[in-house]
């Protein structure tokens, strides 16, 4: 009798089972055979009456001519089994009719067979992640010292302390993903011409009923001005900043592989981890947007519009309040200014002003582009 590969993995599990070979073992088996029909002891026989081992599988697709099963005795399936038994002799056959032919116990090694080559498959691209681990945490610690981190997050801090009511305003509109609009209030005087003419001889009656019932005689309608949209949302919603975020994705990446780098893990167990490496990587992709979306925020057109929808607020709430109480508003001052990439407000008894640095890059995404090929199926370290 010859000794095969599968002898030789064997030897390593406490019984012949696809189910107990250790990864080690599982790591560089040929699960496939590529020209089954010259394997040694093949034949088209009857099978003899022993068990069967599964051995390989075949694919002869590409091909093009199918393989002859034992037990449907001609040329009918392209994919199907290798199955090997005590006595040394092979047979190629369907897996349906290795199925049909073998009952429950069979059933079973063949899902132990298809769970080893899966296993086999996440066991290879756990290692390859594996392998990949000085280079992610280089990567993080560039990362972490771009310059981009400490911009970002120092004017982050910058605009929600000194913009004490611009900040919250516009983390409204960037949540609420809407345009930067002022709504103004006027009089409705066509409004007013119509009721007019429709009440007849009654509008003085009803006029002087409204004014002792204490309510509004003269007719508003809102209008809105669309002054655009609002560049930059990530940067206004913000609240911890991106190195706080960095050090927490890095961590749960470290926590990763610490699970991945446990003996023998099951499929499950590195199918999970390289779910959760999916999830950090969405997490650390929207820190990078963040960083660019600080470009975004601070662009001279962006700012422009930021404080005419500011500025223009306030001087709408000062002349609604003198018109309902019926005298002249005082006069408003531009609150705030911007000049280029910067924006002051000058309400308080100093101005203050935010401003991005002339050079300002956003961070690279290598790490990024790192982790997604590290944990893709193809990755060769
Ligand atoms: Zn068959």
């Amino acid at each position: 009798m010859n000794t095969s590969a599968v002898d030789q993995l064997f030897e390593q599990s406490k019984e012949r089972s696809w189910r107990n070979a250790s990864e080690d073992a599982l790591l560089d088996f040929e699960f496939t055979a590529s020209d089954p029909e010259s394997l040694e002891g093949i034949s088209h026989d009857p099978p003899p009456d022993e068990d069967p081992e599964i051995e390989f599988r075949y694919d002869m697709s590409g091909r093009g001519a199918k393989v002859r099963c034992v037990y449907c005795k001609y040329q009918n399936h392209y994919r199907g089994i290798v199955v090997r038994y005590p006595s040394g002799g092979r047979r190629l056959v369907g897996r349906d009719c290795a199925l049909n032919h073998h009952g429950v116990e069979f059933e079973q090694h063949l899902n132990d067979f298809d769970a080893a080559i899966e296993r086999q498959g996440y066991a290879r691209r756990r290692r390859a992640f594996m392998a990949a681990c000085a280079q992610i945490f280089r990567e993080f610690q560039e990362l972490k010292a771009d310059p981009a981190v400490e911009t970002h997050d120092r004017l982050m801090r910058q605009w929600r302390d000194g913009f004490l009511d611009l900040a919250p305003a516009l983390i409204n509109v960037a949540r609420r993903d809407e345009r930067l609009t002022i709504t103004r209030k006027e009089r409705d005087e066509a409004a007013e011409k119509l009721r007019k003419q429709r009440l007849g001889d009654r509008f003085e009656e009803e006029r002087q009923k409204a004014k002792a019932a204490g309510k509004t005689w003269q007719i508003y309608r809102t209008v809105d001005e669309d002054l655009g949209s609002l560049g930059g949302a990530l940067f206004f919603i913000g609240s911890v900043s991106v190195a706080k975020r960095l050090d927490a994705i890095q961590a749960s990446v470290q926590q990763v592989f610490r699970t991945l780098s446990g003996d023998d893990l099951q499929s499950k167990q590195i199918s999970g981890c390289f779910r959760k490496l999916a999830e950090l990587r969405d997490e650390l992709a929207r820190e990078l947007n963040r960083l660019d979306a600080l470009a975004e925020a601070f662009d001279a057109g962006n700012l422009a519009r930021i404080a005419r929808w500011a500025n223009e607020q306030a001087a709408e709430e000062i002349r609604l309040k003198a018109v309902l109480e019926n005298r002249k508003a005082e006069p408003i001052s531009a609150r705030f200014t911007t000049d280029g990439q910067s924006i002051s407000d000058r309400a308080g008894p100093r101005t203050v002003t935010v401003s991005l640095p002339t050079v300002y890059r956003p961070a690279p995404r290598t790490l990024l582009a790192t982790l997604k090929a590290a944990s893709s199926i193809d990755y060769e370290p």
